[in-house]
């Protein structure tokens, strides 16, 4: 066990941030911490945010960045992520929202921005055959099981193809990835904090390369 960490983690829709941050989360003991998936439980739950997500989500398109700060000002407070640390997948995705993170995390700041680098030829391959638990966001592939209906082997919830993995909405996704997120690799290495990690290769190998990235860091 090894507690403790403050880190981001970006990098292009398909990447496998989700499926690595849940690895990195266990190894450090710290909440992982999904913007995408506090929208989604969002519109499931149909609260005024969900509302207020549901067609910008849907879309392909961008939440505002004051309502993203807020979201994650707001989870940053809870006692797990004050005390002990934690892992931000999909945040932040601007530099306006990077540069209120850091605000944010002052005065003890942050320990690594991650770019869980894929290129994107082969990204698009993987949301295409993407499929997702609507209950516990497991993720899946259609090549593994072709069959088009199943359940999920974590949760036993229904395993579907996210409305925003649809051709367009991807488009839509990695075109403004390029314009307003891949900005934060430059943003990130000029204050000292960014890692490149090679995502691609099998899930293991990518987890040890993730680890050994942040422990090279940190001495
Ligand atoms: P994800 O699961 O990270 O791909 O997020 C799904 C969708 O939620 C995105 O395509 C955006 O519409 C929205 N979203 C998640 N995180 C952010 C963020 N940091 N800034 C703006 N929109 C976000």
């Amino acid at each position: 066990m090894v507690p403790g960490v403050r880190l981001i983690v970006f990098g292009r829709q398909g990447a496998g941030k989700g499926t690595q941050c849940i690895r990195l989360a266990r190894h450090f003991v710290v909440p992982h911490i999904s913007t995408g998936d506090i929208l989604r439980a969002a519109i499931k739950s149909g609260t005024e945010l969900g509302h207020k997500v549901e067609s910008v989500i849907a879309g392909g398109n961008l939440v505002t960045d004051e309502l993203m700060l807020e979201i994650v000002d707001d989870r940053l407070q809870k006692p797990d992520a004050r005390n002990r640390g934690f892992i931000l997948d999909g945040f932040p995705r601007t530099i306006p929202q990077a540069q209120g993170l850091m605000d944010l995390l002052q005065p003890r700041g942050l320990d690594r921005a991650i770019d869980l680098d894929v290129p994107e030829d082969i990204v698009l391959h993987r949301l295409s055959i993407r499929r997702v638990c609507r209950d516990c966001g497991a993720n899946y592939s259609t090549k593994k099981r072709p069959h088009t209906n199943w359940t999920c082997d974590v949760c036993g919830g229904e395993v579907w193809q996210r409305p925003d993995d649809t051709e367009e909405a991807i488009r839509q996704r990695l075109d403004l990835y390029a314009a307003q997120t891949e900005p934060l690799t430059k943003w990130f290495a000029d204050q000292g904090l960014l890692s490149v990690v090679d995502g691609v290769g099998i899930t293991d190998e990518v987890t040890e390369r993730l680890l050994k990235a942040i422990e090279d860091a940190r001495r």
